[in-house]
């Protein structure tokens, strides 16, 4: 077939477009591993030190390191809450990073739903307390499926959490799981903040955090909900979230059932 001069121009610049775009493409592709590699020497590197602080200020605690004023005691309370914040944030990022490496890895076997939810619960209360959140609960047991029992323990925390911390005082989370024919559901749903619409289709990717919630300035790192979903997805289930800003939110968790035996 024979090509005009136009028709040669035009196939010569989309050629030239092209590899231009996979440039570009593979120049994010290098930035991103870049970017995780780091984001996994930096958690490593940190862990170190806090581990050595911990373990410090544990025996400053002990009867043989001597006595302590009480106002010393007060003073070593805060820093062990927030050694144990920071622990929690590396151990965040360290988790991201095998995410993204793909060395996530789930040890899975028959788990009861149910009593992971239920543990969360009790894990929470203390905190909503304070809050003056009021949790309530309908747990369905048994709710049989196959996972990895700590991933789902730190993907219903994460969700729980984020629904206290994001609910103003005297606010309600509610939190329901059951069986919904081959499938697990849970729901947390909230009466708090909510999520502004533009955000919600990139609230779970990784540091991505709601304009709302850095005006209000509501301490966080934006890594929770991409744990979430990275955990839903290697059990083979699905996460979505309906929200109202100044409303509240609800996120839904399906996961397919399993042998709980
Ligand atoms: P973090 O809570 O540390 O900021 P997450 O990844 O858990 O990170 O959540 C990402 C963002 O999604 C939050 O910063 C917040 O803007 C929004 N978000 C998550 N859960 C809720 C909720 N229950 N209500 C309102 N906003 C939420």
């Amino acid at each position: 077939a024979e090509m005009s001069a136009g028709d040669l121009g035009r196939s010569l610049v989309n050629a030239r477009l092209f590899e231009q775009e996979r440039h570009l493409v593979e120049q994010l592709r290098r930035l991103n591993t870049a970017q995780s590699e780091f984001v996994s020497a930096v958690s490593h590197d940190l862990r170190t030190p806090l581990t050595s602080i911990a373990g410090y200020l544990e025996l400053l605690t002990e009867e043989e390191a001597g006595p302590i004023t009480s106002a010393q005691a007060k003073m070593l309370a805060v820093i062990e809450r927030n050694t144990l914040r920071l622990r929690m944030l590396i151990e965040d990022l360290l988790i991201l990073s095998r995410i993204e490496t793909g060395t996530y890895d789930s040890d899975k076997r028959p788990v009861d739903l149910a009593a992971v939810v239920t543990g969360a619960l009790q894990a929470i209360e203390p905190t909503a307390a304070k809050a003056d959140v009021t949790v309530r609960a309908a747990v369905h047991p048994p709710l049989p499926l196959r996972g990895d029992p700590e991933q789902l323990d730190r993907m219903v925390m994460n969700l729980l959490s984020n629904a206290v911390k994001f609910t103003p005082a005297g606010g309600t989370v509610t939190v329901e799981a059951g069986q919904d024919g081959a499938a697990v559901v849970m729901t947390v749903r909230d009466t708090g903040i909510g999520i502004p619409e533009a955000d919600q289709e990139l609230l779970f990717g990784r540091f991505f955090r709601a304009s709302n919630a850095v005006r209000r300035e509501i301490p966080g790192t934006g890594l929770g909900l991409a744990i979430v979903a990275a955990t839903v997805q290697g059990h083979g289930g699905v996460v979505t979230v309906a929200s109202r800003e100044g409303e509240g939110s609800t996120f839904t968790v399906r996961l397919p059932a399993g042998d709980c035996a």
